[in-house]
This record gives structure tokens, C-alpha cells and sequence, in this order.
């Protein structure tokens, strides 16, 4: 089992990129001190009335990290080891990669320190609405927009918009995106950060003149990210040799049944991949370090590719589906054993691009069709890309620097326009 490396900042981490960046496209120092810090950090406890009786209290953070671009966008998630720190990172994170995607939005993140397996349904509706009651003074569709991450679904996201539009009195669909499509959600967000993983591997398995047909993938993660990334690489002829989740990994040198698994975790009352009957089942770390494949995809969680593994690992191509999953010591090492990281910005921005569409959708109150929804996520992801790799060749550095030094450039000129108030 395994990975998350408890010492891991999240934070230093982002804030280590940045400044890494900062020195490469010569930023202003007083531009780089002001991104270093969020905008607006917002800490609430959570009581939720168990259904025993008794009343737990969690603790809930919203973080917006800038919003020179537009209003903040980005998820929010329920996990034992949320924190403010690993918040703050994936807020700053989601300013770069809305940036990156050229989306009018800037970054936020939020989450609740929870454990969501331990609460029945009807607990984790309450924490749900009392967490996005306690924010609204800081959402709105206007404002910041939250959306599905580790451990949040439709449903999750059903209940936030519910809240909100209660306490306004009006139904205010989008407050939030990632929704069910009966409740204001777009066709084909569910599997768009899964999507875009394999689009955005598919445009570079072109520009290195493979085919996806040859490759043989391992994914870390099966839930949102990670098996919706597995069945698009599946569909497209791709052998996906290994997957898992935090109760094991499954391994077939010949290539797993994706469609199979996917029907298994949707129908197993544990939902889990350690239930499953058939495959070999091996550890989270021997899936990271299989010598048997080309594409590694962490699709769970940050801090999982570190100075101590990264050595093992044998893929030559390491596809960011996770958010922050590699850290920058062990991406030097990637690095300087000529292997391709596309960084999480670019890599896993086919989620919040189509939540961009559905927020569009709602605030038209006019929706558009699956076809048109992936067919404009193909072009963004594949415009974003093209940009980055371009920048990334003309200068000769990796992809996750062209990637922050697009991102970072625009958002520091939007700053620069716009002025420090007051
Ligand atoms: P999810 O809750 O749907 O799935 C997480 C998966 O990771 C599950 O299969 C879980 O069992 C597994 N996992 C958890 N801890 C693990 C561990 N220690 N080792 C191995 N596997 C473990 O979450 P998701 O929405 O798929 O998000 C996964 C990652 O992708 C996160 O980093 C998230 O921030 C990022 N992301 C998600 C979206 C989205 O639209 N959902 C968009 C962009 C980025």
C-alpha cells in the first residue's frame, strides 16, 4: 500500500517551483513575494451531528490563492491528511494551470481533514452543506467555484449547489461545477480530467512519433482521475498492464481488462481493487517502479515521486494525472535520465476545463452536447500543449518550466495591469 510521504510540505514544494521559475523568466521580486502568498485563506469548524446522537467536529479550509485572471476555480476534498499547507499548494497550483489553459479564472482549493469511509451518507450530506454554508461568504458564481476533487463527486457537489442557492433563495447553479446534468452539470465532466490525461499523452506520444497503440501504462489511482484515464488509453488500443487504488495494485504483463475493472469498482459494495478476483496483485510501489512499461500515470495523490524512488523508476514517460504527485529533487533525477514528466498544470487541466464549459453553461442557462464538450476540450488541451512544448524546445528546458513560465508570465502581467490596490 503505501506512497504519501508524510514530510513532504505541499506548500514549500509549490512555493520552490515558483521561485525556480521566478529566477528563469527574471520576475520582479515584489511580483514573486505576492504570489508566493494566497490571496485569502478561510478555516471553519465543521459540526455534524452523527447519527448515533453524538456530534463530531471537523475542520474545513478554502483557500484562494490570486485572482488577477477572474474569479478563483478549483476543488475540494475530503482526506484524513488535508491541511493548510497541502490546500494552500493546490490553490497556487490551480492558478498556474488555469493560466496555462488560458481559462478567465484564478486558483483556490478547499478540503475537509475527514476520513469520508467512516460516515454513512446522511453524515457526509451534513458535513457537506454545513462546510459550503460556512463558505458562503467567500463563493459564489462570481466569486470562487468550487468543484470535485479527492473524494467529492456529483452527488458532493448536488448538495454544495443546494445549500448555497437555499441561503440565497434562488437556485444558483453556478456556484459549483462537477454537478449531476439533472442539476445544472455538463455532459462529459466526469470523465474529462481522465480525458485530457490521454489526450495531452497522446499529442506527445505524436510529437515523438509513437503511437499509443505500442504503449504499455501503469496508473497509480482508480478513482475519477485514474480510471476514467485507463479507459480512454484502453479504448484507444492501449495496454494498461497495471492499476490501483490505496488497497493494492493489480498487474498483467498482457494488459488488464479496464472495462472490466471499471464495472467492478462501480458494483463491488467495497468498491475496492483488493476485492477483485482475478490479476496478479503487487504493491503501490512495485507498480511505480515496474521495468515492464513506457507511461507512468500517478493518479492519487501529491508527494508520491520522491528522491527515493525516483531512481526506480523505469518509464521513460511520466504523465502528472494527480495533482503535485512529483517532487522537484526527483524530478531533477527524472530529468537527468532523459524521461519526459508532463507536469500536473497541463497534464490533469481537462477537469477544469470542462468545469469552465459547465460554469459557461449554467451562467447561459444554454447546454451543449457530449460531442461539443470534447471536442472543445481537445482543442484547449491540444493548444496548451502545442504552446508549451514549443516553449519547452525553444529553450531548452522541461516541460513543467514552460509550463509555469507561460503561466506565471501571464498571471504576473495581469498583476502588473492591474496594479497592487490601492
Ligand atoms: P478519487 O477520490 O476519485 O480517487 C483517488 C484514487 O487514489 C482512489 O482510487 C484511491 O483509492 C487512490 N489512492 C488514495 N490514496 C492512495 C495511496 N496512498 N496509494 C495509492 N492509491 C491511493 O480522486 P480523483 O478525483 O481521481 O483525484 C486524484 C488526483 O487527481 C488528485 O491529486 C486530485 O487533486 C487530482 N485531480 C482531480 C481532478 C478531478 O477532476 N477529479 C482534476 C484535476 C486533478
Amino acid at each position: 500500500m503505501t506512497t504519501k510521504i508524510k514530510d513532504i510540505n505541499p506548500y514549500e514544494m509549490a512555493v520552490k517551483q515558483l521561485e525556480e521559475v521566478a529566477k528563469f523568466i527574471n520576475l520582479k521580486s515584489s511580483v514573486l513575494e505576492y504570489l508566493k502568498h494566497p490571496k485569502r485563506e478561510l478555516i471553519v469548524s465543521i459540526p455534524v451531528r452523527m447519527d448515533d446522537g453524538s456530534v463530531k467536529v471537523f475542520t474545513g479550509y478554502r483557500v484562494q490563492h490570486n485572482f488577477a485572471l477572474g474569479p478563483t476555480k478549483g476543488g475540494f476534498r475530503y482526506h484524513p491528511n488535508v491541511n493548510l499547507d497541502e490546500v494552500r499548494a493546490l490553490a497556487m497550483w490551480m492558478t498556474w494551470k488555469c493560466a496555462v489553459m488560458d481559462l478567465p479564472y484564478g486558483g483556490a482549493k478547499g478540503g475537509v481533514a475527514v476520513d469520508p469511509n467512516k460516515l454513512s451518507l446522511s453524515e457526509l450530506e451534513r458535513l457537506t452543506r454545513r462546510y459550503a454554508f460556512e463558505l458562503i461568504p467567500i463563493i459564489g458564481p462570481e466569486k470562487d467555484i468550487p468543484a470535485p476533487d479527492v473524494n467529492t463527486n456529483p452527488q458532493t457537489m448536488a448538495w454544495f449547489m443546494d445549500t448555497y442557492s437555499m441561503a440565497v433563495g434562488y437556485t444558483s447553479p453556478g456556484v459549483v461545477t462537477g454537478k449531476p446534468i439533472e442539476v445544472g452539470g455538463s455532459k462529459g465532466r466526469v470523465e474529462a480530467t481522465g480525458k485530457g490525461v490521454i489526450f495531452v499523452l497522446t499529442e506527445l506520444l505524436s510529437k515523438l512519433q509513437k503511437d499509443i497503440k505500442n504503449m504499455r501504462i501503469a496508473i497509480q489511482g482508480f478513482g475519477n482521475v485514474g480510471s476514467n484515464a485507463a479507459l480512454e488509453a484502453y479504448r484507444l488500443g492501449a495496454k494498461i498492464v497495471a492499476v490501483s487504488d490505496v488497497s493494492t495494485a493489480l498487474y498483467d504483463p498482457n494488459g488488464l481488462n479496464i472495462e472490466e475493472l471499471i464495472t467492478f469498482i462501480n458494483t463491488s459494495p467495497g468498491k475496492q481493487l483488493i476485492n477483485y478476483p482475478h490479476y496478479s496483485k503487487i504493491t503501490n510501489k512495485e507498480l511505480m517502479e515496474l521495468d515492464d512499461i513506457d507511461v507512468l500515470i500517478p493518479a492519487a495523490l501529491e508527494g508520491v515521486i520522491t528522491e527515493d524512488n525516483a531512481d526506480y523508476i523505469k518509464a521513460d514517460i511520466i504523465i502528472e494525472g494527480a495533482n503535485g504527485p512529483t517532487t522537484p529533487e526527483a524530478e531533477k533525477i527524472l530529468l537527468s535520465k532523459n524521461k519526459i514528466v508532463v507536469p500536473d498544470i497541463l497534464a490533469n487541466a481537462g477537469g477544469v476545463t470542462v468545469s469552465y464549459f459547465e460554469w459557461v453553461q449554467d451562467l447561459q442557462s444554454f447546454f451543449w452536447e457530449e460531442e461539443e464538450v470534447n471536442k472543445k476540450l481537445k482543442k484547449l488541451i491540444t493548444r496548451a500543449f502545442e504552446k508549451v512544448w514549443t516553449y519547452a524546445n525553444e529553450h531548452n528546458v522541461s516541460l513543467r518550466l514552460a509550463a509555469y513560465a507561460y503561466a506565471v508570465s501571464k498571471v504576473a502581467k495581469a498583476l502588473e495591469l492591474r496594479g497592487i490596490f490601492p
